[in-house]
C-alpha cells in the first residue's frame, strides 16, 4: 500500500493508474477508522481496481468550541486496517495542500444543506463541501465511496457534483452498527459506559418510528426518557429534500448524550 504525504506522488501515483487503464475509487475520511470506513473500501473494491483512501481532519466544518482538538487520531491502527483490507493508497494531505492560500473558497450547496444539519451546525457542510470538492480535484476519481450513515452529506455531496458536473460517480454504502444496532461513528470512543447503553436505544426507538410503530412526537419523547440530554432532531423526512414535502421515506436524528452528538438514519419499512 502506498503511503501518499505530497500532492507530487499524489499526481505522480494517479498518472500511473491512468496510463495502466485502471478505474480509481475514492473513500474520504477523517481516520480514526473502523468496519464503516472499512465496508466503504470493500465495496470500492468490488467495482474498481484502485481504491485511494484519504485522511485529513478537515478543520473548516467544525465551529469553534466543536472537538477539532480532541478529535481521535490513530493513524498507526488506521494503515494496519487499511493494508489488511486491500486499500492500493492512503493519502494524507497536509492543511496547506488543501487550503494553500488559507481557506479563501467556500462551497456552498443550497437547499439540500439547509435542513436538519444545517439548521443545527450552519458551517457543516460549506466545510464538507469545500474539502470534498478540493479532494475531488485532486484525487480525480472515477467513483468515491460515502456512508448513508452521514445521509444529508451524501445528498449534499451527489448534488455539488451534479451542479458542478463533476465526471465522478458517488455511491453511498449502507450504515454498518455494532452488535446492539449503534451505528458505528469515531465519536463514539467518547461515550462513557453508561452514555454506551443509552445510546443504543437511538437505533431501537428510530426503527419503531420507520415501523409506524410510534409517531414522530413519541419518538422525541421517548428518547428523552431513555436519557438523551436533548434531541436536535428526530423526523420523518423526504430522503430527496430533507424536507417535509415529497415521499416521506426516510426517517433521521440527531442527538445528545452529554458533549457527544449522535446521528443516524434509516428508511422507511412499509
Ligand atoms: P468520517 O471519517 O466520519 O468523515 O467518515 C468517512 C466516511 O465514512 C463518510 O462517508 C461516512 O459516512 C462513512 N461512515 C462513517 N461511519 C459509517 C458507518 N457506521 N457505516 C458506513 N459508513 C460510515
Amino acid at each position: 500500500m502506498h503511503i501518499i504525504k505530497t500532492l507530487e506522488d499524489l499526481a505522480s501515483f494517479n498518472q500511473t493508474q491512468i496510463h495502466t487503464g485502471q478505474e480509481i475509487s475514492f473513500v474520504p475520511t477523517m481516520g480514526a477508522l473502523h468496519e464503516g470506513h472499512l465496508s466503504l473500501v470493500h465495496e470500492a473494491l468490488k467495482h474498481t481496481t484502485t481504491a485511494i483512501v484519504s485522511i485529513f481532519i478537515n478543520p473548516t466544518q467544525f465551529a469553534p468550541g466543536e472537538d477539532l482538538d480532541s478529535y481521535p487520531r490513530t493513524l498507526d491502527e488506521d494503515i494496519k486496517k487499511l493494508k489488511s483490507v486491500g486499500a492500493h493508497a492512503i493519502w494524507l494531505p497536509s492543511i496547506d495542500d488543501i487550503y494553500p492560500n488559507g481557506q479563501k473558497i467556500d462551497t456552498h450547496v443550497s437547499d439540500i444543506s439547509e435542513p436538519l444539519e444545517g439548521k443545527y451546525r450552519p458551517h457543516f457542510f460549506d466545510g464538507v463541501a469545500t474539502v470534498v470538492a478540493r479532494l475531488f480535484n485532486e484525487v480525480k476519481p472515477n467513483k468515491a465511496y460515502f456512508g448513508e450513515k452521514d445521509f444529508q452529506q451524501l445528498q449534499v455531496i451527489k448534488k455539488m457534483v451534479s451542479d458542478l458536473n463533476m465526471p465522478i460517480d458517488i455511491i453511498g454504502v449502507p450504515t454498518i452498527r455494532d452488535e446492539n444496532g449503534l451505528a458505528l461513528s469515531s465519536r463514539n470512543s467518547y461515550l462513557s459506559k453508561e452514555e454506551y447503553n443509552i445510546a443504543i436505544y437511538l437505533n431501537e426507538i428510530l426503527r419503531e418510528l420507520a415501523h409506524g410503530e410510534i409517531t414522530e412526537e413519541e419518538a422525541n419523547k421517548k428518547l428523552l426518557e431513555k436519557g438523551f440530554d436533548k434531541v436536535d432532531y428526530c423526523t420523518i423526512r423526504s430522503s430527496k429534500t430533507l424536507t417535509k414535502n415529497g415521499n416521506l421515506d426516510r426517517v433521521l436524528a440527531a442527538v445528545w448524550l452529554g458533549n457527544t452528538r449522535l446521528i443516524d438514519n434509516m428508511p422507511i419499512f412499509v
